[in-house]
């Protein structure tokens, strides 16, 4: 029986990139949040390429409606193997103008979206004693950055999370990963083209990478191939952060 993903924030981006990619292998629940034309689009492809898809609209910053995601994908694919947490926000503010609501919002979306899906999963994955969870990070969880504080520490917590629940779950044959992307070309990526010149300069391969850089990864990662990694953090950025 194909094996089904689901794959948060995969209207647009990164996330896209990862549901069709992934598509070739797995039944994939593709999940957005306003995005809704963008998330059809994704799964028109995805069909029109003979594979199977879903969409399915939730905040996965609210437990509730992470977990309608998981038993929504649970009724219609029969189960979950692969959790792929990728929505993201970001934002870039000094330190002194982020307010309380700024953090709250990212550490509630950025981290709390991980959480809530683990959890929404588990009983699942337990049932099973299979699963794998991959987290989408960020070098800037691992390096910090400058006028980033709010988005630096939801990406370094994931990183936390992911290490301490790899450790968790292990003896109950469930994976837990992180990716740590560079900078990638996506609407997240809002930087100017003299700015986008300057990073190209520090970045040792030359170039911004593209989503599907991202997703070539997350795939080797949700595949049987990825046996014996567990807690690990991947970065995909070109040398930019080693
Ligand atoms: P993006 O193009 O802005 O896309 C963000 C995606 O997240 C959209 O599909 C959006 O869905 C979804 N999303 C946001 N909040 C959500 C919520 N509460 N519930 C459900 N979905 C939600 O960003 P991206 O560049 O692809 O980033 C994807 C991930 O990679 C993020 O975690 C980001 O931090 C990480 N990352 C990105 C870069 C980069 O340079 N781009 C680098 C490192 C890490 P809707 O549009 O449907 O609301």
């Amino acid at each position: 029986m194909k094996k089904t993903v689901i794959v948060t924030g995969a209207s647009r981006g990164i996330g896209r990139a990862i549901a069709l990619k992934l598509a070739s292998d797995f039944n994939v629940v593709i999940n957005y949040n306003k995005s809704e034309d963008k998330a059809n689009e994704v799964l028109n492809e995805i069909l029109k390429n003979g594979g199977d898809a879903a969409t399915f609209k939730a905040d996965v910053s609210d437990f509730n409606q992470a977990k309608a995601l998981c038993d929504f994908a649970i009724k219609k694919f029969g189960t979950v193997d692969v959790v792929v947490n990728n929505a993201g926000i970001a934002e870039q503010k000094v330190f002194c103008d982020i307010t309380e609501d700024d953090f709250e919002n990212m550490m509630r979306t950025n981290v709390g979206s991980v959480f809530n899906m683990s959890k929404a999963v588990m009983s699942e994955f337990l049932r099973k004693k299979e699963g794998k969870i991959i987290n989408i990070s960020s070098v800037w969880g691992i390096c910090g950055a400058s006028c980033e504080v709010h988005y630096s520490t939801s990406k370094s917590a994931i990183i936390g999370f992911t290490k301490a629940l790899a450790k968790e779950l292990a003896p109950s044959n469930i994976f837990v990963n992180c990716i740590a992307p560079g900078v990638v070309d996506t609407d997240m990526c809002t930087f100017d083209d003299e700015t986008k010149n300057m990073l190209k300069e520090e970045i040792p391969v030359g170039k911004i990478a593209s989503p599907f850089e991202i997703a070539n990864t997350v795939k080797f990662l949700a595949s049987d191939e990825a046996s014996y990694i567990t807690g690990e953090v991947i970065n995909v950025s070109g040398g930019f952060v080693i």
